[in-house]
């Protein structure tokens, strides 16, 4: 598999197209942002851990039935992934109150939430990523109500395989971000990553945090945490 050219560079991950057409190169970077950009900074042996925690995860969902764009790991930070149309939408799965839930409802870090709770927002830098409801999707053509329901059913499914996974290595899963990719058929499947950048992680005995709130929030240890999350996977 050889990369041809640049797709697409984002904040965290830049993206190749392959002598493949359905088949894209996907390669992480050590760059950290927070708040839309305004922080910017380096985790060393970032993008090696994202790379391989996401395919670590990916591997097992679809050992588990859930369908994702993972096609192969090609070295410590690239990976090949099924092309996909991006929805424009990011899923939030909430099982405790943190970050931006929690400044919202005034809610103390770490609050259970009742009930699993899932938020979209509407992927646009420019506009901060804001928070939208169906109606908005619906409206503005972002998904259909199949797709919602599809996004919504395999979201839940994947967080209580994730709860699952994470409380057997010692982790408390607060929340993650999920995004979703539409196939040329149609189907609705799994995409972009699931690491310490996009979970918040917390030591199940300690709350230590092991995610990429000590950089958003400058408490210092960030490679130390995200080397530790390999560590719990084995890896
Ligand atoms: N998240 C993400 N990308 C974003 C926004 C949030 O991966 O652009 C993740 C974040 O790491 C956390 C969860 O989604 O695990 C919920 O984030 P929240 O809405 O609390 O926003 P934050 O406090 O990170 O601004």
């Amino acid at each position: 598999m050889q990369k041809k050219d640049l797709l697409y560079e984002g904040k965290a991950k830049k993206v190749y197209q392959t002598e493949d057409p359905q088949v894209y190169i996907v390669s992480y970077k050590d760059d950290a942002t927070a708040f839309n950009g305004l922080k910017k900074g380096t985790i060393v042996g970032k993008g090696v851990v994202n790379n391989q925690m996401s395919n670590f995860m990916f591997r097992l969902l679809e050992k588990k039935g859930i369908p994702t764009h993972y096609v192969e790991e090609l070295n410590d930070r690239e990976t090949a992934v099924k092309r996909v149309d991006i929805v424009p939408l990011e899923v939030i799965v909430r099982n405790k109150a943190a970050g931006s839930l929690s400044k919202r409802l005034g809610l103390a870090e770490g609050t259970p939430m009742g009930e699993t709770v899932l938020e979209f927002s509407y992927k646009n830098d420019d506009l901060g990523d804001p928070m939208v409801n169906d109606y908005h999707i619906l409206a503005m053509g972002l998904a259909t109500r199949e797709e919602i329901d599809r996004i919504a059913q395999m979201s839940l499914q994947i967080n209580q395989l994730m709860l699952d996974f994470f409380k057997s290595v010692n982790v408390d899963l607060i929340d993650f971000k999920l995004e979703f990719g539409k196939t040329q058929d149609g189907q609705i499947i799994l995409a972009d990553e699931i690491s310490p950048d996009t979970c918040r992680f917390w030591d199940a005995d300690t709350g230590e945090k092991l995610d990429k709130d000590r950089f958003r929030r400058d408490m210092g240890g960030v490679e130390e945490a995200y080397a530790e999350m390999m560590k719990r996977l084995g890896l």
